[in-house]
C-alpha cells in the first residue's frame, strides 16, 4: 500500500490513513510513504537557495514534520531532531562551498521519505499496529548511481523479498520509504520524481504480492479530464498498456516507469483515492476481457479520451523522400542533435508531420532541416487521444470523426500505431475541449 505526499501531508491526513491500513491489516501489508505534502519541492528549493545566495531556511519543512510529532504526541522528538540537524548540516555545507551535485541533491530530498517514515510508524505505533520504519536499502533496494533517475538494480529482485518475507511472517508491518535507494558505494539515489510508486510496485512484485495498492488523491482513472468534461468518471479497470499511454497524455495515473515491475510479474496494480476510501478505484491488469469486470459487464471499446494542450505541429515536406532510405534517420537525428522530444509521428511518401512540446526553441532546429526539406512549424495544437480497444479500432475511429464532423472540427494529424491501444490526432488548441466533451458524450454517455 503506497500513499503519496498529499495523503500524508498532515498529522490528520497520517491519522486517515492509519484507518485505512487498519482495515487491511489482516492481508499482511507493506507501506510505502512519500515525503509529507510537498516537502521534496521545499528540500529542493532549500538545497538551490543555499547554493545560489548562501543563505537557506528549514523553517517550513521544521515547523510541519515537528508540528506533526507534537500533534501526534509521538515519542520520536530525539530522532526527527537529529536527522534535522543533519539536514541542517549539509545546507550550511552546500552554502559554504556552493556546490551542489546531483549525488548531494538525492541524499538531501532522501530526509522527506525518512522523515515520513518515522513519524506515521511511530504513529500506528502509537494506536496498537506493530510497524517498523525502514529505509528502503536496509530492504534490498540497491540501485544505479544514476543520481536523480536511478535504475534499481536486479538483485534488488532477490533482496527485497529476502528482506521482507520475514518481517511479514513475524507480524510487523514494515513502513518503507518510497522514492530512494542506495547505489554499491552506500551512497543514497533517488529513482526519479514520483518515483515512491515505483518502490511499491517493485515490492509488490518481488514479493510476489496479491496486488499493489497505489493511494491518490483522485479516484483512480477517469474516463476524461473531469475540469472538461462534468460526466467523467472513474474506470473500473485498464491494460497496463492502456495505463501508460494515459499516464503519457497526462492522466493522473501511474508513471509507465512505476507499472514496469508490475507488468513484468502480472501484479494487479490497484489505484486508489486516499481521501474517498469507499470508492473502487481503478485497476491495473494484464489483459481486460468482456465478464472480467464486476458484474460481468461488457468492456466498452474505449478506456479514456485525453487532450494534451500546447502542441506544436511539424510539418515536412520532401519530394526527395519518394522511394529513398535514410531521408527519416536523416530528420530524427536532426531532432536528436536539438535534443527535441517527438511525440506523434504520422508519414506519407513525400512528407512526415510529427508533434513536439510548445515549450522547445526551434529556431536551429528549423535551419537545419530547410536544408533538406521544405519546413512548417504551426503552434497552438493540441493532441486528442483516445485510448481504447484497438481491435476495434475501425469502429473508434468512424465514431470519432463523424463526432469531430459534427462539432466541425478538422482534424489536422491522426496517428494510430499497429498493436497499440491509442488513437491520436491534432485539432487546434481552442477547439480541443469542445471535442473532448463530445467524444465523451458519444463513448460514454449514451
Ligand atoms: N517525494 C518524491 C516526489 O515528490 C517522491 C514521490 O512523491 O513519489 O517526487
Ligand atoms: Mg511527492
Amino acid at each position: 500500500m503506497k500513499f503519496g505526499g498529499s495523503s500524508v501531508a498532515n498529522a490528520v491526513r497520517i491519522r486517515h490513513v492509519a484507518e485505512i491500513v487498519k482495515t487491511h491489516l489482516n492481508a499482511k501489508p507493506v507501506l510505502v510513504l512519500s515525503a509529507m505534502g510537498d516537502t521534496t519541492d521545499h528540500l529542493l528549493e532549500a538545497a538551490d537557495a543555499a547554493y545560489n545566495t548562501g543563505k537557506f531556511s528549514l523553517d517550513r519543512i521544521k515547523k510541519l514534520h515537528m508540528g506533526t510529532v507534537n500533534t501526534l504526541k509521538l515519542p520520536i522528538q530525539k530522532e526527527v531532531k537529529t536527522l534535522m540537524d543533519e539536514l541542517a548540516s549539509l545546507l550550511s555545507g552546500i552554502s559554504l562551498i556552493r556546490e551542489l551535485t546531483p549525488r548531494t541533491k538525492d541524499y538531501l530530498v532522501s530526509f522527506g521519505e525518512r522523515l515520513s517514515v518515522r513519524i506515521a510508524a511511530a504513529y500506528m505505533k502509537s494506536i496498537g499496529i506493530k510497524a517498523e520504519a525502514f529505509d528502503a536499502w536496509e530492504l534490498g533496494f540497491i540501485s544505479d548511481s544514476n543520481y536523480g533517475q536511478a535504475e534499481l538494480s536486479k538483485e534488488s529482485w532477490d533482496l527485497i523479498p529476502k528482506k521482507i518475507i520475514p518481517l511479514i511472517k513475524a507480524g510487523t508491518l514494515p513502513v518503507v520509504t518510497g522514492f530512494i535507494a542506495q547505489d554499491a558505494q552506500g551512497s543514497i539515489t533517488t529513482l526519479g520524481r514520483g518515483g515512491s510508486d515505483l518502490t511499491a510496485t517493485m515490492i509488490a512484485a518481488a514479493c510476489k504480492a496479491a496486488e499493489a495498492q497505489v493511494w491518490k488523491d483522485v479516484d483512480g482513472i477517469l474516463t476524461a479530464d473531469p475540469r472538461i468534461v462534468k460526466k467523467a468518471g472513474p474506470v473500473e479497470a485498464v491494460s497496463y498498456e492502456e495505463a501508460s499511454e494515459l499516464a503519457f497524455f497526462g492522466a493522473q495515473v501511474l508513471h509507465p516507469r512505476a507499472m514496469q515491475p508490475c507488468m513484468k510479474t502480472g501484479t494487479p496494480v490497484l489505484v486508489k483515492n486516499s481521501y474517498n476510501p469507499a470508492a473502487p478505484g481503478t485497476r491495473i491488469i494484464s489483459s481486460l476481457r468482456d465478464g472480467s469486470l464486476q458484474g460481468k459487464k461488457k468492456i466498452l471499446p474505449v478506456r479514456a479520451i485525453t487532450a494534451r494542450l500546447n502542441i506544436t505541429l511539424v510539418d515536412i515536406v520532401s519530394t526527395r523522400m519518394l522511394g529513398q532510405y535514410g531521408f527519416l534517420a536523416e530528420v530524427f537525428s536532426i531532432f536528436s542533435r536539438n535534443r527535441i522530444s517527438v511525440d506523434m509521428v504520422a508519414t506519407s511518401e513525400v512528407s512526415v508531420s510529427l508533434t513536439l512540446d510548445a515549450s522547445y526553441d526551434l529556431g536551429e532546429l528549423k535551419k537545419e532541416l530547410s536544408r533538406i526539406a521544405s519546413v512548417e512549424i504551426k503552434t497552438g495544437k493540441a493532441i486528442v487521444s483516445i485510448i481504447g480497444n484497438v481491435k476495434r479500432s475501425s469502429e473508434i475511429l468512424s465514431r470519432a470523426f463523424r463526432t469531430c464532423q459534427l462539432v466541425g472540427v478538422p482534424v489536422q494529424m491522426v496517428s494510430q500505431g499497429a498493436s497499440k491501444v491509442n488513437i491520436s490526432f491534432i485539432v487546434n488548441d481552442t477547439e480541443a475541449a469542445e471535442v473532448v466533451k463530445a467524444l465523451h458524450l458519444d463513448f460514454f454517455e449514451h
